[in-house]
């Protein structure tokens, strides 16, 4: 059994862009990504509701974002590579309170990064998308502590992608650099080996120095010089065994389809004039922030709500969307805004799990004892693979700085644990 240099857990999208970077820098090296699922971005990948913005409070996680994206157009326009890429745009309904909260962080961001946006007062904004912003007077609303839509933010450089499209994009590119990938295979221990093994049973003792020297499969072991765990919300499955902390946990995130079918809906979901799709943007209601998601290809809408308090921190292999959820939650939110969904019921509905960064919202991407952690992403990962892919294969390759998309220099510790340098993120949804 011959020893790969790399051999990566999960063929998630951060996996995915991982093993295609790292291959990219090395091309004579032996990368082999395995994954439990049958087929690439089966994870959290495929749970996705796949949007993207570049507004971000922070400025890592802008830099992550924005580069990834830069990098999705790329691959759609200069590589002819169909991403189902389309700058629809997010469209954020604030209250006054919430307002106040975001004129700083627009401001900045514009100062530093040049951010376009457009700002739209009340008024227009209920012509336009037919969105109900005066709420005074209405028992239920009142009740539900929802408020007035006071102004919208729009950003244009967001939209939707298809999440399935830019897994095979990776997938694709890295078994062209001579990648290997096998599905179907389970890592149920990371091994850890002394560097210089004895072999004295029992290795390896706390007086040797130690490494992580593969993986332990249901279909045999696997050896590496490096072992990367970009397994998404089972990260911490694995690395607890070797008493290794990321910060990360589970939480699970539902997202519940309704048709288009009613003439109001359809008109809601074509509004025209914000982009040049000719739909509605991607649009996030005052706090609490019900999530609006336009799918004009499908002629459909996506739902969610990424709840905090009292959800649970939990894994799950297969989570389930819970009906109540739409019906008691987040129907009763959208109808008060959008009275086009009055009575409409999700025809699917599909739940999966945010890998959370409970320290700062942020990526982790850190090496110890040769085991390399990648993930983290904090239910933003498929707008920021392309970066954390390049900073992970900067750190697999000793590199202090990792250049994303678009050659912008990042310093690779500053997404580390000992040596992090973020500051925390005020816009996660
Ligand atoms: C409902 C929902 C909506 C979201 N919406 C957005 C959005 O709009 N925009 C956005 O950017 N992000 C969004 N996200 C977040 C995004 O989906 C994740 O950040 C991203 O998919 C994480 O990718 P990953 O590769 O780290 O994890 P995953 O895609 O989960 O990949 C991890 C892989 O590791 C494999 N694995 C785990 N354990 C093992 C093991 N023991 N052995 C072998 N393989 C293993 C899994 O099978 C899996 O394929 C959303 C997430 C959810 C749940």
């Amino acid at each position: 059994m011959s020893e790969y240099d790399a051999v990566i857990v999960g063929a998630g999208v951060i996996g995915l862009s991982t093993a295609c970077h790292i291959k990219q820098k090395n091309p004579s090296l032996r990368v082999l990504v395995v994954d439990k699922f049958n087929a690439a971005g089966q994870g959290s990948t495929a749970k996705s509701m796949s949007a993207f913005r570049c507004l971000f409070s922070s400025r890592v996680n802008y830099l992550l974002s924005d580069s990834s994206v830069d990098f999705y157009g790329y691959v759609q326009k200069e590589l002819g590579v169909d991403l189902k890429l389309l700058m629809v745009g997010y469209l954020w309904l604030l209250s006054i309170d919430d307002y106040g909260e975001m004129t700083p962080i627009l401001r900045n961001l514009e100062a530093a990064n040049n951010l376009k946006y457009m700002e739209y007062e009340a008024d227009e904004l209920a012509s336009r998308l037919g969105v109900i912003v005066h709420l005074a007077g209405d028992e239920e609303a009142e009740l539900m502590s929802l408020k007035d839509v006071y102004k919208g933010i729009f950003i244009p450089k967001a939209g939707i992608v298809d999440a399935d499209c830019v897994v095979k994009f990776y997938e694709e590119e890295f078994l062209k650099l001579g990648g290997e990938i096998r599905y179907g295979v389970k890592v149920e221990d990371l091994i850890a080996e002394p560097c210089k093994p004895l072999g004295i049973l029992g290795e390896p003792f706390f007086w040797q120095e130690s490494r992580v020297s593969g993986v332990k499969t249901d279909c045999g072991i696997i050896k590496a010089k490096k072992t990367i765990l970009a397994a998404g919300a089972w990260i911490p499955q694995l690395l607890d065994t070797v008493g290794v902390e990321c910060f990360i946990k589970p939480k699970k995130r539902q997202v519940f389809a309704v048709e288009a079918e009613k003439p109001l809906l359809r008109r809601l979901l074509f509004t025209e004039s914000f982009n040049s799709v000719g739909c509605m943007p991607f649009t996030i209601l005052p706090k609490p922030r019900v999530l609006v998601r336009p799918f004009p290809v499908e002629e459909v809408f996506w739902l969610s709500y990424a709840d905090d308090f009292p959800r649970a921190f939990k894994l799950e292999e297969d989570p389930q969307p819970e009906k109540n959820f739409y019906q008691y939650g987040i129907y009763q939110v959208l109808v008060k805004y959008f009275p086009q969904f009055k009575d409409c019921r999700p025809y699917s509905s599909f739940a999966g799990l945010y890998e959370i960064n409970t320290m700062d919202g942020h990526p982790v991407v850190f090496e110890e004892k040769d085991l390399i952690v990648v993930g983290g992403a904090s239910g933003s990962g498929i707008m920021k693979a392309d970066a954390i892919g390049r900073i992970a294969a900067a750190l697999y390759n000793g590199e202090d700085y990792a250049f994303l998309y678009g050659d912008r220099k990042f310093r690779v510790s500053d997404l580390s644990i000992k040596g992090r340098r973020v500051e925390p993120e005020k816009l996660q949804i």
